[in-house]
């Protein structure tokens, strides 16, 4: 089973060698057989091939079982006509990786003021305000005049259904509640379209209890009880701004994990950017990227009926909950670790333990 990686920008290449490492120690584990293709993507592949993300990528992902994406540096990639494409956006746009599914929880053993949770954002991944894959052609932002510009989002009601799907498969095998997360209130047609699709599909789906509330709301709510929450379905925008917020209320961006579905491909990706405030000093938190592997190899499980694949990702997930439980951790969660020890006590930890 091959998996494509790609380290990326700032702390992308620290953050993707202790994911190898974990990837690695679960493969030896449950015999999973993972071969690494290693290319690049970002600044790294600017230089060498005058753009940041290849053509080729997609035929290769394509023979891949699944991607693992580290964060690029997106806000410096200005003009793709000069090579500089978000990634991102490259791969969830060209593999149709409609669903970002994002899970954040808290952790026994972490302080948490707010109390335990445990929750999924479902976030649509391929139109919304996003404006490099709202159009066939062409961007949705408009420079009118030097002095007046416009954005355009899209919402369609087959991308609004079918991530409303997703959400609502997820929470059929969780606690049966699912969140509609919008702004009808102003934005009456494009997010009236959106809740209209989710109700829809909610039809589908009568053991799960469908609530909705609007996005400014909902961040009070969140940080007011985030436990009301079980599984949140939302745009583009509001969901990528929401699991910032929820993964920071779980401990640390550092534990923002997420994988981009479709029908046909998989991509793990950390939910946060490349950090370069703490990039090349060995502090970044590895668990977002080594959690994100885990869905991927979790999602994989589901798709080909591997019990050793869910056991694999079942085992990055304990693992991690016990490196916290016992101060195993990077500075952000409280530990002393530098991402390479993370890395390294997290994959002697999983080749240890005794089988379940
Ligand atoms: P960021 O998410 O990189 O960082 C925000 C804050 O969280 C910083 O203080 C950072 O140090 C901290 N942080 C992030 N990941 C961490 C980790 N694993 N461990 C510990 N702390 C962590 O956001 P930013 O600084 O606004 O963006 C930096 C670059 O990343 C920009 O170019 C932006 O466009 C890009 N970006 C890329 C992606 C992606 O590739 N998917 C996503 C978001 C932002």
């Amino acid at each position: 089973m091959r998996l494509l990686v790609l380290p990326g920008d700032g702390i992308g290449p620290e953050i993707m060698a202790a994911t190898l490492e974990v990837l690695d120690s679960v493969s030896a584990r449950f015999a999973l057989g993972l071969k690494f293709v290693h290319d690049m993507v970002g600044h790294a592949s600017l230089a060498r091939h005058g753009t940041t993300v290849r053509e080729e990528l997609i035929d290769e992902a394509k023979r891949c079982a699944g991607i693992v994406l580290g964060p690029t540096a997106t806000f410096e990639f200005k003009d793709p006509s000069k090579g500089e494409v978000n990634p991102s956006m490259f791969f969830r746009k060209r593999l149709d990786l409609y669903a970002n599914i994002r899970p954040n929880r808290t952790f026994p053993n972490l302080p948490n003021k707010l109390g335990p949770f445990d929750l999924v954002i479902a976030r649509e991944n391929t139109e919304g305000f996003y404006a490099d894959r709202n159009m066939e052609a062409g961007g949705g932002e408009i420079l009118v005049t030097p002095d007046v510009a416009i954005s355009l989002r899209r919402i369609t009601r087959q991308c609004s259904e079918r991530i409303a799907d997703a959400a609502f498969r997820l929470a059929m095998a969780r606690r049966k509640r699912v969140t509609i997360v919008h702004k009808a209130n102003v934005l009456k047609v494009t997010d009236g379209l959106f809740i209209e699709s989710c109700r829809r599909v909610a039809a589908n789906y009568p053991e799960v209890i469908v609530d909705d509330e609007l996005i400014d709301a909902m961040v009070a709510h969140i940080v007011r009880r985030p436990s009301r929450f079980d599984v949140i379905v939302t745009s583009n925008m509001y969901g990528d701004i929401l699991s910032d917020l929820t993964a920071e209320l779980a401990g640390s961006l550092g534990l923002g994990a997420s994988i981009n579905s479709g029908t046909d491909y998989g991509m793990a990706q950390a939910s946060h950017g490349s950090a370069p405030d703490i990039a090349g000093k060995d502090i970044a938190n590895p668990f977002s990227l080594v959690l994100s592997a885990g869905l991927l190899l979790g999602w994989l499980g589901q798709r080909h009926g591997s019990r050793r694949l869910l056991d694999a990702a079942r085992a990055i997930e304990t693992g991690v909950e016990a490196a916290i439980a016992t101060g195993e951790t990077t500075r952000d969660l409280g530990g002393a670790l530098g991402t390479g020890a993370v890395g390294h006590s997290l994959a002697r930890r999983i080749a240890e333990a005794v089988p379940a």
